[in-house]
C-alpha cells in the first residue's frame, strides 16, 4: 500500500530524493508519481540537472593549486603544534572565504591592466 502523493507533495520531496536521504516507500511513492505525471517529471529532471550542476561546480571550485596552498597552510600549522585545526571547516569555507577575495583580486587586476593601456 503505498502512499499516494498529489504534484505538491511529490514535489516536496525533491530535494531529499536528489540527496538520496528518501527512505525507500516515499521515493517509490515520489518514482511512482513522476511516471504518471509529465509535469512533476519535467520539473524533476530540472531539479536533478540542476542539482548536478551545483555539486560539479563545488567539486571544481577548489582547483589542485589551492588545495595544496591549503594543505600546506595545514601542514604548517600543524608543525607549530596547532593539533586540533579543524579540517572539515577549512573545507567547508574554503569557497567563500578564499575564492570570493581571488575572484575579487582577479577583477581588481584585470581593470588595473585594462586602465594602464
Ligand atoms: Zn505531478
Amino acid at each position: 500500500m503505498e502512499p499516494q502523493l498529489n504534484h505538491r507533495e511529490a514535489r516536496a520531496l525533491f530535494f531529499a530524493l536528489a540527496d538520496e536521504e528518501l527512505p525507500e516507500p516515499q521515493a517509490k511513492a515520489v518514482r511512482t508519481h513522476l511516471d504518471g505525471c509529465d509535469e512533476c517529471r519535467a520539473g524533476w529532471d530540472r531539479y536533478a540537472k540542476t542539482v548536478q550542476r551545483v555539486r560539479k561546480v563545488e567539486r571544481e571550485t577548489a582547483p589542485p593549486m589551492m588545495a595544496s596552498l591549503v594543505m600546506n597552510r595545514v601542514k604548517r600549522e600543524r608543525r607549530f603544534g596547532l593539533r586540533k585545526l579543524h579540517l572539515a571547516h577549512v573545507y567547508h569555507r574554503f569557497p567563500v572565504e578564499i575564492l570570493i577575495p581571488l575572484l575579487l583580486a582577479a577583477a581588481v587586476a584585470a581593470f588595473l591592466v585594462m586602465s594602464a593601456s
